[in-house]
């Protein structure tokens, strides 16, 4: 199932409710196989080198309700007057969701404005996934 403007809408709506009017402020939604919406925004830390994504809540939540994850979208908001961009997975989230299959949805900017997106599966967005090597261990499990 392709990221969708509900998906986008929740994340978006968890930053505002969490953050309202802070700058550069986010949030995600993951949409998992029986269509329930989860999302998560990730916490400030003094140490920026073991802060985590805003989709690991979700990811985790996910694993918990032992359900699979079709899509995945994270935002952020630069500042006021620029609205929500759409950000694509780091390389860390999509490794997490590459536990879902290359199917897996995610959110990516379309073109040079962020505020516009699109959906992509993991396979279109690192076709060379290191894993797509070892057939016999097709995720998920
Ligand atoms: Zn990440």
């Amino acid at each position: 199932m392709a990221v969708d403007q509900e998906l986008v809408d929740a994340a978006i709506e968890l930053a505002r409710a969490r953050f309202p009017g802070q700058d550069w402020s986010g949030a995600a939604a993951l949409r998992l196989d029986d269509g329930a919406i989860l999302t998560s925004t990730a916490p400030e830390v003094p140490n920026n080198a073991v802060r985590l994504c805003h989709e690991t809540g979700a990811i985790c939540e996910a694993f918990k309700l032992g359900r699979r994850v079709v899509a995945s979208v994270c935002v952020t908001l630069a500042d006021q007057a620029r609205g929500y961009w759409i950000l694509a997975p780091c390389g860390v989230c999509q490794e997490r969701l590459f536990a879902y299959g290359r199917d897996v949805a995610v959110g990516v900017p379309a073109g040079a404005d962020p505020r516009r997106w699109r959906s992509l599966r993991l396979r279109d967005v690192q076709p060379h996934w290191f894993g797509r090597v070892f057939p016999e261990e097709e995720w998920p499990y």
